[in-house]
């Protein structure tokens, strides 16, 4: 499974409700907690639900 580190950039599959698809990751471990690039907008999900939500690089 790949790894995340806070301070990664990762593309959801889905933008925001803002238009902006471009996350920074802020937290990994049993969650994960993403920011908007956009707004600031920080959404925590857990590890199934994250991995489901962002677009794997490559
Ligand atoms: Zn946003």
């Amino acid at each position: 499974m790949t790894s995340y580190n806070v301070g990664d950039n990762v593309t959801t599959r889905k933008p925001h409700a803002c238009g902006c698809s471009s996350w920074t990751v802020v937290r990994v471990g049993a969650d994960y907690k993403i920011k908007c690039d956009n707004c600031g907008h920080v959404v925590m999900l857990d590890s199934d639900k994250f991995f489901k939500v962002i677009k794997v690089a490559k």
